[in-house]
């Protein structure tokens, strides 16, 4: 299970928001060097990342790896001392060895050769040239961890010639490239006394940091050679290639270890390269560390030597490499305590290694690693490859976590934990499945690769979906994983329907924006399109075509048209897809483009049959941004009736053609009888129906509910109210519809009805309408509320679950009991500050909020003293989001300044936090507005070195423009936003925020007019009195 509870509302938009902000929030730490000086000659101070830039904190806690540790890491991508400098301070000529060939190596004369050192953009999207293929590596590094942060490297490569070529191009970021060094020599099967060419100059391109040698002659195809390259880097660098950090351990000892980060494009940090993943190799590492430390790479350990003239020093040798990307050779060298994990099968060593105090608190992971390794051996009937797994919890808090093959690192030490005594379940399901992902990455990433980072889904997709069966299989968590498949769809669905959405298949990315391909589309769209594909085809047969396609790419490399040709063989043996319709076909359609259809099922008069057509899906309403509004998918029908309900049946009824907006539908019953079209919401579309039948589905779902699966229940809340927004269906029906909840005993209705609410209660919140909402609120939650409480006399079970979340709606809505119950508590805790379990722990977002909501300054400064005063990240975090809760608008004001300017700003997100809770309350709104204008040039400042750090993907405050418009609802917050855009034509990227956030305000203009005065009539006709406007 995942339970993210973190998620409420734009979640793309404040993970955007977290990765930007934290930028933000740390911008002016970016100078600052923490690490030691520990040896006479130090190499240069460089930007440090140790400081306060993590993007922990608010960020939204399902995330896997990348989606998190990629934003951080380019913004600090390093500015470092480079063989760049070397290069140029030597007159762009340095010395270098003549490497005379005849098969020999035999020793020339010295010679000058040029060095050329170019800024000369290539094209971003530049590609190694295809002549040349390495087929090993030796890489030697000594990593002087405890000493000056210094690397000393060497990498040889063995490379076969493909086409004939006069130059050997490869990868090479920050690092001392030692010219004079370098040697091309024959390797292992090359022609016999064949002439080695010799160096003429090199060129190096900063911009896609790429490192040329121009040769004399030819290398001829068929030919092999050894290309060696000696080299110096640095430990000192934000996260990427092998990087230093430094933690405190439990007994106050500041220690140092070294650790990896190579994904996307960082292995060219770490060692010169040919760093693309379909350029797989075999890899043979040695290192030499000290003896009181450990090294952890890929593979076994070899032999371990001692090194002649280095007391203390040995060089481990590790066991040669299956195959792989360069982004996945590992290497940790650090002095962390392990334990020992029982594999399913013997002759698997598992291994954690962490601080002790983290290792005492992952019990479950001898239960989770071994199941998953279990379930995804099962399922792919391919062993785990490798002959022994480690598992290192680098003690960071940057990202989450990396799927080195054999060595998966945690980034995180807190996704990783669980307490078994504190019985919090949604932890739980939360770090076993982050492990899911990763184990399941030892297959799907790992052993078969997608070929370019355009491709990235086929590993982070198939991955996230692979996870969701592993723990669906292994039963760790109660809550069912498709409950949470559908969940995390309903989320999907509303940024998949923003302009800024994106496809999931994008051949022309910038490998230097990982935030563009690792997103919450390649991750979770891909998931759920796969889910949707293995209804489509049949479980059986999508498995039958996913194992084939894993045993025919196994370490190789893989596009997205290798996977569906295996699907597509797999379902035409199964029969379940017709001869003449391949996967490529469907698949393309959703990959290719952004967004999801809408199909309206419009039933003829009699009732039997129905046309169904689709339509691009958009939030937006805006005209100008329809441009592709007539995008067409190829989408699975799948429908059942009153007359004889089975929502089981979730293979293909009718294709809506990808060539056609609209078929038609036969069979269907009399017009007095129900239909519902997408069963259990196994298909990724949306569906409106003519108004008779929404009626009929009215009247059932007041009736009996359970009748209609939980899922398409779900789907039908989230849909209407949709479509309600968006202005397709009316009001008066889509409250009608959700009026059902009051008898709803799942969570999973509940969840989404409460998501979709919150909008309204942002429209709503500064109206008169507001008070007969709160109440007819009320009038839903109460039944909920008397089974719940904030006691733990529970009768349902699911509802057991989620009874924190059951808390938080009842106190967000104000309810008289709650509030009374979370006031009373939070008293109990001002009383007894050091006593933080009076408040039970899932509760304290919900009951801090609530006190300090309805409290005075007393309240508002205890939290404000508890927050400096405590340790607990977790409980700081939620301290940090309820000081925002207050209704006194000077603390809010004063709040604003208080986060920019006190540690909270140096605690990842905080300000933003700050900043988005202060403009999501109905009395923040102006405020947040009049610090973001009034802020501007500190905040834009922020903004600047976020841009020459990064990329211009977006800055942050361009993103905090379009979070203040969220709640904006007048023509005279139009009126502002069009000033405040006209005062920043000079800035591009600003006035683009400002249109998003203007486009944003315009919709909710146009909702207000549209929707208000039948809301209220709605109200009243049932009793929930209102103001006067
Ligand atoms: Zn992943």
């Amino acid at each position: 299970m995942l339970r993210w509870s973190a998620l409420e509302g734009s979640y793309q938009t404040l993970l955007r928001l977290a990765s930007v902000v934290a930028l933000l929030t740390t911008g002016n730490t970016l100078s600052v060097s923490s690490f030691p000086s520990l040896s006479s000659s130090p190499p240069t101070s460089v930007f440090s990342s140790s400081q306060g830039n993590s993007l922990r904190s608010t960020t939204p806690v399902w995330l896997p790896e990348h989606v998190l540790v990629y934003p951080a890491m380019y913004k600090y991508k390093p500015v470092m001392y480079s063989h760049r400098d070397d290069l140029t301070a030597a007159g762009n000529t340095v010395s270098t060895g003549d490497k005379d060939g005849g098969g020999g190596g035999e020793e020339g004369g010295k010679e000058e050769i040029d060095v050329k050192n170019t800024t000369q953009p290539l094209n971003k999207n530049f590609r190694l040239p295809a002549s040349l293929r390495p087929t090993h590596y030796i890489v030697r590094v000594q990593p002087y961890i405890n000493g000056n942060y210094s690397v000393r490297g060497s990498v040889q490569i063995d490379i076969e010639v493909l086409q004939s070529t006069s130059n050997i191009t490869l990868h090479v970021s920050t690092m001392d490239i030692h010219v004079q060094d370098i040697q091309l020599e024959a390797a292992e099967g090359d022609e016999e006394g064949a002439s080695i060419p010799r160096f003429t100059h090199f060129v190096d391109n900063l911009d896609v940091e790429v490192f040329t040698a121009h040769l004399d002659g030819e290398l001829e195809a068929g030919r092999r050679v050894r290309y060696t390259v000696p080299y110096e880097g640095t430990l000192e660098h934000y996260m990427g290639g092998f990087y230093g950090l430094h933690y405190t351990d439990v007994d106050g000892t500041e220690r140092y270890m070294v650790s990896t980060l190579n994904q996307p494009v960082n292995a060219r940090i770490a060692f010169p390269c040919f760093d693309e993943p379909q350029l797989k190799a075999t890899f043979e590492l040695h290192v030499a560390r000290q003896v009181n430390m450990t090294a952890v790479s890929n593979m076994p350990l070899l032999t371990t030597t001692p090194i002649e003239d280095q007391e203390g020093w040995v060089w481990d040798s590790f066991q040669t490499t299956p195959p792989m990307s360069t982004y996945l050779l590992m290497l940790v060298v650090m002095s962390l305590p392990h334990i020992n994990i029982t594999a399913h099968r013997q002759d698997l060593p598992i291994r954690i290694w962490a601080r002790q105090e983290v290792l005492d608190r992952m019990s479950f992971m001898h239960q989770v690693v071994p199941g998953v390794l279990d379930f995804m051996e099962t399922y792919t009937n391919i062993s785990y490859s490798l002959s022994k797994l480690d598992i290192i919890v680098v003690p960071s808090q940057e990202g989450i976590a990396f799927e080195g093959w054999g060595a998966i690192l945690m980034y995180d030490e807190r996704f990783i934990q669980h307490d078994p005594l504190e019985n919090d379940e949604v932890n739980l399901g939360k770090v076993a499945w982050v492990q899911a992902h990763e184990l399941a990455h030892q297959w799907f990433g790992n052993l078969v690769t997608p070929r370019w980072w355009g491709d990235v889904w086929l590993s982070e997709g198939i991955t996230t979906y692979m996870s969701n069966l592993a723990m669906q299989k292994m039963a760790i968590v109660s809550q069912s994983v498709a409950a949470e498949a559908s969940f995390t769809l309903h989320e999907l669905f509303h940024e998949d329907s923003q302009i800024t959405a994106v496809p999931v298949f994008n051949q022309q990315l910038d490998v230097f924006k990982p935030d563009t391909y690792f997103n919450v589309f390649s991750y979770f769209k891909c998931s759920l399109l796969l889910h949707m594909m293995a209804h489509v085809l049949s479980h059986h047969a999508f498995r039958k075509g996913m194992v084939s396609f894993l045993h025919e790419h196994q370490y190789g490399s893989v596009g997205q048209d290798d996977l569906s040709r295996h699907l597509t063989k797999a379902a035409h043996e199964t029969h379940t897809l017709p001869q003449d319709l391949t996967v490529k076909t469907i698949l393309d359609t959703w990959t290719h483009q952004a967004g999801y259809p809408l199909v309206t099922v419009t039933r003829s008069p009699a009732g039997t049959s129905a046309t169904a057509f689709q339509e691009k899906y958009l939030w937006s309403q805006n005209s100008s941004l329809l441009s592709d509004h007539y995008s067409t998918w190829w989408v699975p029908l799948t429908h059942t009736s009153q007359a004889s309900p089975d929502f089981n049946d979730t293979l293909v009824k009718v294709w809506l053609k990808g060539t056609e907006t609209q078929t038609s539908v036969h069979n269907l019953p009399t017009r007095d009888h129900w239909v519902v079209f997408n069963l259990q919401q196994t298909g990724y579309y949306r569906v409106n129906y003519d108004d008779n039948n929404w009626n009929l589905l009215i009247q059932q779902l007041l009736t009996d509910h359970q009748l209609i699966h939980v899922n398409n229940r779900v789907q039908m809340i989230d849909d209407i109210l949709n479509l309600a927004s968006s202005g397709k269906v009316s009001y008066n029906t889509a409250l009608s519809l959700v009026e059902y909840i009051k008898k709803e005993n799942e969570t999973l209705p509940w969840r989404v009805f409460q998501r979709n609410m919150e909008h309204m209660k942002k429209m709503l919140q500064s109206t008169p309408a507001y008070e007969g909402f709160k109440k007819y609120m009320w009038s839903l939650l109460v039944p909920l509320w008397n089974l719940v409480g904030l006691e733990n006399k529970l009768e349902v079970q699911t509802i057991q679950q989620e009874h924190s979340e059951a808390v938080k709606w009842a106190c967000h809505h104000n309810l008289p009991s709650c509030v009374y119950l979370a006031a009373s508590l939070y008293a109990q805790w001002m009383l007894t500050p050091e006593n933080i379990k009076v408040v039970p722990r899932d509760l304290w977002g919900t009951v801090y909020c609530t006190a300090i909501a309805h409290g005075g300054e007393a309240e508002w400064d205890f939290a404000w003293q508890q927050y400096f005063l405590s340790n607990d990240i977790h409980h700081k975090e939620q301290l940090l989001a309820a000081l925002s809760c207050s209704r006194d608008t000077w603390e809010e004001n004063g709040y604003l300044d208080l986060a920019l300017t006190s540690e909270i700003k140096q605690r990842t997100q905080g300000a933003f936090q700050v900043f988005y809770s202060v403009a999501s309350n109905p009395g923040g709104k102006p405020l947040a507005w009049n610090f973001l204008t009034s802020r501007w040039s500190a905040l834009a400042n922020f903004s600047f070195i976020y841009s020459v750090r990064y990329s211009d993907s977006g800055a942050a405050v361009e993103q905090l423009v379009v979070a203040a418009a969220e709640t904006l609802t007048s023509q005279q917050d139009m009126d502002k936003l069009r000033v405040f855009r006209d005062n920043h034509r000079d800035n591009p990227r600003v006035v683009a925020a400002s249109e998003v956030a203007l486009d944003i305000v315009a919709r909710n203009v146009a909702w207000m007019e549209r929707n208000y005065d039948v809301i209220c009539e709605w109200l009243q006709a049932r009793g929930f009195n209102i103001g006067l406007r």
